[in-house]
């Protein structure tokens, strides 16, 4: 039997991924982050960029 694919967009690159794509975050009302963790690996590392060259 086929499982339940949930997807939802992604708030920053916009492409509709699935459920799995996102990080756990239970601040949110649906439990996941609302970007992928390929966007968020990205704000990880311009967060990081940006400690380390201030
Ligand atoms: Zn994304």
């Amino acid at each position: 039997m086929p499982r339940a694919k949930l997807t939802k967009v992604c708030q920053s690159c916009k492409v509709d991924k699935v459920l799995d794509e996102y990080n756990n975050n239970l601040t949110k009302p649906d439990g996941r982050n609302g970007i992928c963790k390929a966007c968020q690996a990205k704000v990880d590392k311009e967060r990081r960029n940006r400690l380390k060259s201030s």
